[in-house]
């Protein structure tokens, strides 16, 4: 498949007219069309809820986006609680799934009327001591250990994740629970990640819904949700089909019908926490090439870096990228490119194969929507980038400005940090 990106050379020489690069920049009728699909593919299910993973863009004007297909918001901390509360999302459309979590953070949690999903067993105790009763709903975080296979292999090793309730904690943990007078029980998982295949989640519900009902019978829970969390991946190589989400609810549905509606636990709501599916592919991050350089291999250099997406140096990560103006053109030069960071890994694209890169010429780094901007930081000095949204008329919205040194300086409240230095 040919990546394409979402927009042009000319639509970024005039962008940058305003907002210089490096940027980010969201498609919003991509994310539009995209929450559209994913609220009709799980349509068969009364109470479904897709909880937007905030941690993966936390940005307000995209969230709210989300908020108008139906999104709630799942938090990892305090913060992103914060984010969500600003915005005004209602508690029950706030799902609190985080691990080590402050006991802070789990009272807070819990004033606003968000549902916590518990990491661990010891947690359900932390909880009581933190907010005197345990809420009367409550969800646990399972991980059944060993790794997670499906027909192309194996997918993830949740057996060497930190995460989750073990099968007996979890038996044990309802059983505490319910005697201590939780009502509304929910059951999480989230097992492997950025799957680009439609059998995850399916297979994911499979094992959930078993679980579930043995819960059910054994400690007489009333399983309200079925949370499946994220993981649902993205194609970042143009040579990869995406997933379809049609095809992953109606895989759900399946085994849905299969397994909880037998058990008489047809009014059960499904959950979903994805944030790469829903904002991934619809970011991207524009930089301009600033220098080239030919020594040991062939370097262009940008102005964004690391600080701006992370992932590449991170995991080794791939990110397309298309020269703007050049789509057509023959990928017949071998570059290294390359941010400025004092760290070799930071690189967007080792030996990748691209048109020739003249000075000036605008790089698009495609699918950053998701853990692209969020995991920035600020090591070098470097300055967090804007963000814009490409809005469906072709307007461009600044929807988070670009630090500037006041911001990156605004902590030292204890030094005269402005005695010798002047704006
Ligand atoms: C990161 C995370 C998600 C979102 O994961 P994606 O892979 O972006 O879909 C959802 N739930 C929890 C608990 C997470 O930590």
């Amino acid at each position: 498949m040919n990546k394409k990106p979402f927009v042009t050379k000319s639509q970024v020489e005039e962008i940058v007219k305003t907002y210089p690069t490096p940027f980010h920049i969201y498609d919003e009728k991509a994310i539009r069309a995209n929450a559209q699909a994913v609220k009709e593919a799980f349509a068969w299910n009364k109470g479904f809820r897709e909880y937007f993973a905030v941690k993966a863009t936390p940005n307000p004007f995209l969230i709210d986006i989300l908020r108008e297909y139906g999104c709630g918001c799942d938090c990892s901390s305090k913060t992103e609680l914060m984010l969500s509360e600003a915005l005004g999302v209602p508690g029950e459309f706030v799902m609190f799934s985080s691990n080590d979590t402050p006991a802070e953070e789990f009272a807070y949690a819990n004033k606003m009327g968000a549902i916590i999903n518990l990491d661990d067993f010891t947690h359900i105790d932390f909880l009581e001591k933190t907010i005197g009763k345990l809420p009367e709903t409550l969800s646990c975080r399972y991980n059944p250990g060993g790794v997670f296979k499906m027909s192309n292999g194996i997918m993830d090793n949740p057996g060497d994740a930190k995460y989750g309730f073990t099968t007996e904690q979890l038996f044990e943990g309802y059983k505490i629970m319910k005697e201590k007078g939780v009502k509304n029980f929910g059951l999480h998982a989230f097992l492997a990640s950025n799957t680009v295949t439609n059998e995850y989640y399916p297979m994911l519900a499979k094992q959930l819904f078993e679980v579930a009902v043995k819960l059910h019978e054994e400690t007489g829970a009333d399983i309200k949700f079925i949370n499946l969390s994220g993981g649902v991946g993205i194609p970042y190589k143009p040579d990869q089909e995406p997933n379809d989400i049609r095809a992953i609810g109606e895989g759900v549905r399946k085994v849905y019908e299969e397994i909880l509606v037998p058990a008489g636990m047809g009014d059960v709501a499904i959950y979903t926490e994805m944030g790469r599916f829903m904002m991934g592919p619809y970011g991207a991050l524009v930089t301009k090439a600033i220098h080239e350089k030919h020594t040991h291999k062939e370097y262009i250099g940008v102005d964004a870096c690391a600080v701006n997406l992370m992932r590449p140096a991170m995991y080794g990560a791939y990110h397309h990228i298309t020269v703007l103006g050049k789509e057509d053109a023959v990928c017949d030069h071998k570059y290294d490119v390359t941010g400025s960071l004092c760290e070799n890994n930071d690189k967007f694209a080792v030996d990748r194969m691209l048109p020739e890169i003249e000075m000036g010429d605008y790089l698009v780094i495609h699918d950053t929507g998701a853990h692209g901007f969020a995991m920035g930081y600020n090591y070098n000095g470097k300055l967090k980038s804007a963000e814009l949204l490409l809005k469906e008329d072709g307007s461009v919205q600044l929807i988070r400005r670009a630090e500037t040194p006041k911001d990156y300086f605004a902590t030292f409240d204890q030094f005269d940090f402005y005695k010798n230095l002047k704006f």
